[in-house]
């Protein structure tokens, strides 16, 4: 079931608070200045600001968007709400010029300011992912592609590249399990030396790899166990279960919303645009992901995970 645009957290602060507690705190309210879980008194009244809370181990007040990007931005949280569903929903992406739109708060600066850290905040949670791709039994495709630059806008003599080449646009690595997760990387240049690491790192080393002819990525593959691939220049795109169809598909919905939706990714952003799509495309409907749980667990992206707590004593 999608998320209604016209749901109260949306639209009102008080509320957005309360749905933003219950994500942040399912165990009751977390005192940021002692680790306390579930031993505070909320302060209610004329005086106090909704929301603020005492604890009672260290007497301290607090609130939930207390230390976190949301109460820094002086942006209101419901504002927040509204623009991570967006972008968690956006299946091609959302331009800041759109989410400043759909807002309907701010500057176009405020929008772009949010997308970008909500994209981070998205690539941060991979950042916390453990363990490799694939393992017996499955299979990993691996592939490389290019982003960026205008160069189908350019006269046919100016073009830096010719053919499916790279020169002048920004290289990308991306690791897609099948009926599983996509792992997106920004490299250099697309050498057999820049993959193996990611690749080594990131794929079981039992897994299934699958690649197509190119030289680097089919390099590295035949370095594992199990590895095929099919040649697309000569025309084989399938050869049984041999085919990358699956990173070729991630690949499509990438640029898709790359050249529709942002027109143009600076190298400087592309490896939050690449977190943005790795995202959306991992925590998918067909992985029994709905919106709302997507968009929640952008929020925890945000939020950062990387605060640890402990018990009362
Ligand atoms: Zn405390």
């Amino acid at each position: 079931m999608t998320c209604d645009l016209t749901d109260k957290i949306f639209t009102d602060e008080e509320a957005a608070r309360a749905h933003f507690e219950a994500l942040r705190w399912p165990d009751g309210p977390i005192c940021p200045h002692c680790g306390t879980i579930g031993e505070a008194t909320e302060l209610k009244g004329k005086t106090t600001r909704p929301g603020l809370y005492k604890c009672r181990a260290c007497q301290k007040p607090f609130t939930a968007t207390m230390g976190t990007l949301y109460e820094r931005s002086h942006i209101p949280l419901h504002k927040w709400l509204l623009a991570t569903h967006l972008m968690s929903a956006s299946k091609k992406g959302m331009s800041a010029h759109q989410l400043w739109r759909m807002l309907g708060f701010g500057s176009y600066r405020t929008a772009w300011f949010m997308a970008h850290r909500i994209r981070e905040g998205m690539r941060e949670l991979f950042s916390d992912e453990s363990g490799p791709l694939g393992g017996e039994g499955k299979t990993v495709e691996i592939d490389e592609t290019f982003v960026g630059g205008l160069e189908k806008n350019k006269h046919r003599s100016k073009r830096k590249h010719r053919g499916t080449g790279g020169v002048g646009k920004e290289a990308v690595l991306s690791l897609v399990e099948r009926r599983g997760k996509v792992r997106s990387h920004h490299i250099p240049a697309v050498t057999a030396a820049n993959l193996r690491p990611i690749v080594e790192a990131q794929i079981h080393a039992d897994t299934h790899v699958m690649t197509d002819e190119g030289g680097a990525a089919k390099k590295v593959g035949s370095e594992f166990a199990k590895h095929s691939s099919v040649n697309h220049s000569a025309g084989e795109y399938v050869r049984g279960d041999a085919h990358t169809n699956t990173i070729e598909g991630y690949f499509s919905i990438f640029k898709r919303g790359i050249y529709g939706t942002y027109h143009h990714v600076s190298q400087q952003h592309l490896k939050r645009y690449l977190a943005e799509f790795d995202f959306r495309y991992n925590e998918r409907i067909a992985l029994g992901v709905t919106d709302k749980m997507r968009a929640a667990k952008a929020l925890n992206g945000i939020v950062g995970k990387r605060l640890t707590y402990h018990q009362p004593n």
